[in-house]
Protein backbone atom coordinates (compact mmCIF):
# COMPACT_ATOMS: atom_id res chain seq x y z
CA UNK A 1 0.00 0.00 0.00
CA UNK A 2 1.72 3.45 -0.90
CA UNK A 3 2.52 5.85 1.52
CA UNK A 4 0.68 9.30 1.72
CA UNK A 5 2.34 11.72 -0.44
CA UNK A 6 0.51 14.80 -0.48
CA UNK A 7 -1.81 16.72 2.17
CA UNK A 8 -5.69 15.85 2.11
CA UNK A 9 -6.07 19.87 1.50
CA UNK A 10 -4.22 19.70 -1.61
CA UNK A 11 -6.13 16.62 -2.91
CA UNK A 12 -8.48 17.18 -5.99
CA UNK A 13 -9.47 14.57 -9.00
CA UNK A 14 -6.57 14.81 -10.96
CA UNK A 15 -4.48 14.13 -7.65
CA UNK A 16 -6.43 10.94 -7.12
CA UNK A 17 -6.35 9.67 -10.97
CA UNK A 18 -2.04 10.59 -11.00
CA UNK A 19 -2.21 8.66 -7.29
CA UNK A 20 -3.77 5.57 -8.51
CA UNK A 21 -1.31 5.45 -12.01
CA UNK A 22 1.70 5.75 -9.36
CA UNK A 23 0.11 3.12 -7.26
CA UNK A 24 -0.23 0.56 -9.93
CA UNK A 25 2.95 1.46 -10.85
CA UNK A 26 4.35 0.47 -7.16
CA UNK A 27 2.04 -2.45 -7.32
CA UNK A 28 3.27 -4.03 -10.47
CA UNK A 29 7.30 -3.37 -9.27
CA UNK A 30 6.35 -5.69 -6.45
CA UNK A 31 4.59 -8.26 -8.38
CA UNK A 32 3.93 -8.15 -12.38
CA UNK A 33 1.01 -10.50 -11.74
CA UNK A 34 -1.02 -8.62 -9.07
CA UNK A 35 -3.74 -7.62 -10.82
CA UNK A 36 -4.30 -10.37 -13.63
CA UNK A 37 -4.44 -12.80 -11.02
CA UNK A 38 -6.59 -10.71 -8.71
CA UNK A 39 -9.11 -10.24 -11.91
CA UNK A 40 -9.69 -13.95 -11.58
CA UNK A 41 -12.04 -13.87 -8.48
CA UNK A 42 -11.79 -13.22 -4.95
CA UNK A 43 -11.78 -15.50 -1.98
CA UNK A 44 -11.96 -13.17 1.31
CA UNK A 45 -11.56 -15.13 4.64
CA UNK A 46 -12.96 -11.93 6.02
CA UNK A 47 -15.46 -9.34 6.01
CA UNK A 48 -15.17 -6.34 7.93
CA UNK A 49 -17.67 -3.84 9.40
CA UNK A 50 -15.84 -0.67 10.35
CA UNK A 51 -16.81 3.14 10.41
CA UNK A 52 -17.24 5.44 7.08
CA UNK A 53 -14.58 7.74 9.06
CA UNK A 54 -11.51 8.29 6.44
CA UNK A 55 -8.94 7.38 9.38
CA UNK A 56 -9.95 4.32 9.79
CA UNK A 57 -9.50 2.21 6.18
CA UNK A 58 -9.45 -1.77 6.64
CA UNK A 59 -6.93 -2.79 4.28
CA UNK A 60 -4.27 0.04 5.36
CA UNK A 61 -4.44 -0.54 9.29
CA UNK A 62 -4.67 -4.43 8.69
CA UNK A 63 -1.19 -4.33 6.41
CA UNK A 64 -3.23 -6.08 3.64
CA UNK A 65 -4.28 -5.93 0.19
CA UNK A 66 -6.99 -5.86 -2.71
CA UNK A 67 -8.21 -8.92 -2.38
CA UNK A 68 -8.11 -9.47 1.66
CA UNK A 69 -11.05 -7.87 2.91
CA UNK A 70 -14.91 -7.94 1.78
CA UNK A 71 -16.10 -4.33 3.19
CA UNK A 72 -19.36 -2.73 4.67
CA UNK A 73 -18.91 0.68 6.44
CA UNK A 74 -21.37 3.16 7.71
CA UNK A 75 -21.48 6.16 10.23
CA UNK A 76 -20.23 4.46 13.04
CA UNK A 77 -19.85 1.01 12.05
CA UNK A 78 -23.75 0.26 13.33
CA UNK A 79 -25.21 -2.92 12.58
CA UNK A 80 -29.18 -3.13 12.45
CA UNK A 81 -31.07 -6.34 11.80
CA UNK A 82 -33.46 -3.95 9.35
CA UNK A 83 -30.55 -2.90 7.42
CA UNK A 84 -31.02 -4.21 4.08
CA UNK A 85 -27.54 -3.33 2.98
CA UNK A 86 -25.70 -4.53 5.34
CA UNK A 87 -27.40 -7.80 5.36
CA UNK A 88 -27.12 -7.91 1.66
CA UNK A 89 -23.22 -7.75 2.31
CA UNK A 90 -23.58 -10.30 5.08
CA UNK A 91 -25.81 -12.45 3.45
CA UNK A 92 -22.82 -12.63 0.12
CA UNK A 93 -19.86 -13.06 2.36
CA UNK A 94 -20.96 -15.51 4.16
CA UNK A 95 -22.83 -17.70 1.68
CA UNK A 96 -21.29 -17.25 -1.43
CA UNK A 97 -17.31 -16.14 0.07
CA UNK A 98 -17.51 -18.48 2.72
CA UNK A 99 -15.26 -15.36 5.05
CA UNK A 100 -13.89 -17.28 7.87
CA UNK A 101 -14.57 -14.43 10.13
CA UNK A 102 -16.92 -11.27 10.40
CA UNK A 103 -15.44 -8.49 12.45
CA UNK A 104 -16.96 -4.77 13.51
CA UNK A 105 -14.20 -2.45 14.18
CA UNK A 106 -15.46 0.72 16.19
CA UNK A 107 -12.59 3.28 16.50
CA UNK A 108 -12.11 5.79 19.46
CA UNK A 109 -12.93 9.28 18.98
CA UNK A 110 -16.06 8.50 16.80
CA UNK A 111 -17.89 11.19 15.54
CA UNK A 112 -21.17 9.28 15.63
CA UNK A 113 -20.58 7.63 19.13
CA UNK A 114 -19.88 11.34 19.89
CA UNK A 115 -23.22 12.77 18.57
CA UNK A 116 -24.93 9.85 20.33
CA UNK A 117 -23.89 10.86 24.02
CA UNK A 118 -25.23 14.54 23.12
CA UNK A 119 -28.68 15.76 23.18
CA UNK A 120 -28.43 18.15 20.54
CA UNK A 121 -30.24 17.57 17.01
CA UNK A 122 -27.37 17.47 13.86
CA UNK A 123 -30.30 15.94 11.32
CA UNK A 124 -31.67 13.38 9.50
CA UNK A 125 -28.60 11.11 10.93
CA UNK A 126 -29.81 11.74 14.11
CA UNK A 127 -32.35 8.62 13.52
CA UNK A 128 -29.50 6.24 12.57
CA UNK A 129 -27.58 7.29 16.14
CA UNK A 130 -30.26 6.47 17.65
CA UNK A 131 -29.49 3.14 17.61
CA UNK A 132 -25.95 3.91 19.46
CA UNK A 133 -28.80 5.62 22.11
CA UNK A 134 -30.21 2.08 22.59
CA UNK A 135 -26.56 0.54 23.18
CA UNK A 136 -26.39 3.01 26.04
CA UNK A 137 -29.79 2.42 27.29
CA UNK A 138 -28.99 -1.37 27.35
CA UNK A 139 -26.13 -0.55 29.24
CA UNK A 140 -27.64 2.24 30.92
CA UNK A 141 -26.11 1.06 34.96
CA UNK A 142 -22.44 0.61 33.33
CA UNK A 143 -22.72 4.52 31.24
CA UNK A 144 -24.26 5.99 34.29
CA UNK A 145 -21.09 4.64 36.66
CA UNK A 146 -18.70 6.28 34.39
CA UNK A 147 -18.41 9.62 35.77
CA UNK A 148 -15.14 10.83 33.32
CA UNK A 149 -15.97 12.09 29.83
CA UNK A 150 -13.47 10.52 28.21
CA UNK A 151 -14.01 7.00 29.77
CA UNK A 152 -17.93 7.24 29.40
CA UNK A 153 -17.06 8.20 25.48
CA UNK A 154 -14.53 5.07 25.21
CA UNK A 155 -16.68 2.77 26.55
CA UNK A 156 -19.61 3.48 24.11
CA UNK A 157 -17.72 2.86 21.43
CA UNK A 158 -16.70 -0.21 22.72
CA UNK A 159 -20.14 -1.54 23.72
CA UNK A 160 -21.39 -0.33 20.07
CA UNK A 161 -18.55 -2.93 18.18
CA UNK A 162 -20.11 -5.58 20.79
CA UNK A 163 -23.34 -4.52 19.72
CA UNK A 164 -22.60 -4.77 16.13
CA UNK A 165 -20.71 -8.20 16.73
CA UNK A 166 -23.70 -9.48 19.03
CA UNK A 167 -26.49 -8.66 16.12
CA UNK A 168 -24.28 -9.88 13.89
CA UNK A 169 -24.45 -13.14 15.35
CA UNK A 170 -28.08 -13.21 15.97
CA UNK A 171 -29.12 -12.86 12.50
CA UNK A 172 -30.81 -15.10 10.52
CA UNK A 173 -27.62 -15.62 8.01
CA UNK A 174 -25.29 -16.51 10.66
CA UNK A 175 -27.31 -18.67 12.93
CA UNK A 176 -28.07 -20.79 9.80
CA UNK A 177 -24.36 -20.53 9.02
CA UNK A 178 -23.52 -22.40 12.12
CA UNK A 179 -26.65 -24.93 12.31
CA UNK A 180 -25.23 -26.35 8.67
CA UNK A 181 -21.84 -26.49 10.74
CA UNK A 182 -19.80 -23.90 8.58
CA UNK A 183 -16.56 -22.47 10.14
CA UNK A 184 -17.26 -18.55 11.17
CA UNK A 185 -16.60 -16.27 13.89
CA UNK A 186 -17.73 -12.91 14.93
CA UNK A 187 -15.76 -10.36 16.58
CA UNK A 188 -15.63 -7.15 18.40
CA UNK A 189 -12.38 -5.02 17.89
CA UNK A 190 -11.52 -1.15 18.10
CA UNK A 191 -8.84 1.08 16.45
CA UNK A 192 -7.20 3.68 18.32
CA UNK A 193 -6.89 6.76 16.07
CA UNK A 194 -4.07 7.85 18.77
CA UNK A 195 -1.69 5.09 18.07
CA UNK A 196 -3.22 2.89 15.17
CA UNK A 197 -2.85 0.08 17.11
CA UNK A 198 -6.59 -2.38 17.12
CA UNK A 199 -7.75 -3.61 20.53
CA UNK A 200 -9.72 -7.29 20.39
CA UNK A 201 -12.87 -6.58 22.09
CA UNK A 202 -12.84 -10.65 23.11
CA UNK A 203 -16.50 -10.78 22.29
CA UNK A 204 -16.17 -13.88 20.21
CA UNK A 205 -19.55 -15.76 18.87
CA UNK A 206 -18.67 -19.02 16.64
CA UNK A 207 -21.83 -21.30 17.61
CA UNK A 208 -25.43 -21.27 18.53
CA UNK A 209 -24.56 -21.41 21.88
CA UNK A 210 -23.28 -17.96 21.41
CA UNK A 211 -26.64 -16.75 20.20
CA UNK A 212 -28.95 -15.66 23.43
CA UNK A 213 -31.89 -17.77 23.78
CA UNK A 214 -34.32 -14.89 23.13
CA UNK A 215 -32.71 -14.71 19.40
CA UNK A 216 -32.19 -18.82 18.90
CA UNK A 217 -34.47 -18.94 14.89
CA UNK A 218 -33.47 -23.11 15.29
ZN1 LIG B 1 -16.55 6.70 13.45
Amino acid sequence: MCAKKIESLDINCDTLLQGNKDWVKEVLEADPGFFEKLSAGQTPPVLWIGCSDSRVPANQITNTMPGDIFVHRNISNIVVHTDMNMLSVLDYSVNVLKVKHVIVCGHYGCGGVKAALENKPVGIIDNWLRNIKDVYRTHIREMETIKDPEQKFDRLVELNAINGASNVSNTSIVQNAWASGQELSVHAWVYSLKTGLIKDLKFTGSSLDDVSDVFKLT
